[in-house]
């Protein structure tokens, strides 16, 4: 088939290779979206593993403190058990009444003193075994995570290629549908699509409405699209709008249904209110 001089186009032509055109486009766009949130799924990963160190870091500190603290107890046994040694001693050399009860106050003390040691040593023992199985599952949560992120970095890298394949495949056929369309026509649609939000130069009708902006269109505008003559644009957010048999799109019977009942209830609740 010989190559169509772009303006002899018809309208029909026309708006139906500019809607392959933003198909493409958008196929596009959502190949580079792709790209864009994968990274942020490694990063998110990363974060986690950085706190998850730190956490473990802290453990280990809080295990070091309690087991200084238990040596330090010990010290404490040790000084206690040799001043009730010399105690208990000078005990057999006693002289009076006074210095008996004196020595005695004192084994007394010492006593509960190691006993209280002992307990203090006890209670530290079970942090640190508490901590050490802390340690041991943010240990092993740091394996799994680190698991997962090699895992993910390598999904991807094979997407970026997969991605980067298809989209240069769709790069070419978007050049190719381009050089089909007048150069007025498409410098507008670009325009239309770089100022839209979604990417969307051009729409079919939905429902009644823009399928960009949904603003309702007027029955009148609605009928001179369904002829195909003219390029007609939105109202509301200029893109262009084309019929969605044109498109190629199925019309959406079945999502009629649920739209009515909405605004049935909705009307309801108006009248309620009045
Ligand atoms: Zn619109």
């Amino acid at each position: 088939m010989a190559k169509k001089d772009p303006s002899e186009l018809t309208v029909e032509e026309k708006l139906r290779t500019l809607f392959q055109l933003q198909t493409t486009l958008s196929a596009i766009d959502e190949k580079r979206a792709i790209r864009g949130e994968l990274p942020l799924e490694v990063k998110d990963l990363e974060d986690e593993i950085e706190g998850l160190k730190t956490r473990y870091e802290k453990i280990e500190r809080e295990i070091d403190e309690f087991q200084r603290a238990i040596s330090q107890k010990k010290g404490e046994i040790t000084d206690a058990e040799q001043s009730l040694e010399r105690y208990k001693k000078q005990l057999d050399e006693v002289k009076n009444n006074r210095e008996y009860d004196t020595l005695s106050k004192e084994i007394e003390f010492q006593e509960l003193e190691i006993q209280l040691c002992e307990k203090k040593i006890k209670e530290a023992q079970i942090k640190v075994e508490e901590k050490g199985k802390e340690l041991e599952y943010t240990q092993q949560t740091i394996e799994d995570h680190e698991t997962a992120l090699a895992e993910k970095r390598t999904e991807l890298s094979e997407i970026v290629s997969e991605t980067k394949e298809e989209e240069a495949k769709l790069k070419e056929k978007a050049t190719e549908l381009e050089s089909k369309i007048e150069e007025r026509l498409l410098t507008s649609f670009k325009r239309i699509r770089k100022g839209a939000r979604n990417g969307l130069g051009i729409v079919y009708v939905q429902r009644d409405a823009c399928g960009g902006c949904f603003n309702k269109i007027p029955p009148q505008r609605q009928l001179d699209i369904k002829m195909h003559k003219k390029i007609i644009v939105c109202e509301y957010c200029g893109r262009i709008l084309i019929d969605p048999e044109l498109a190629g799109v199925k019309s959406e019977v079945k999502e009629e249904k649920p739209k009515r009942k909405r605004t049935i209830r909705k009307k309801k609740t108006e009248g309620e209110e009045a």
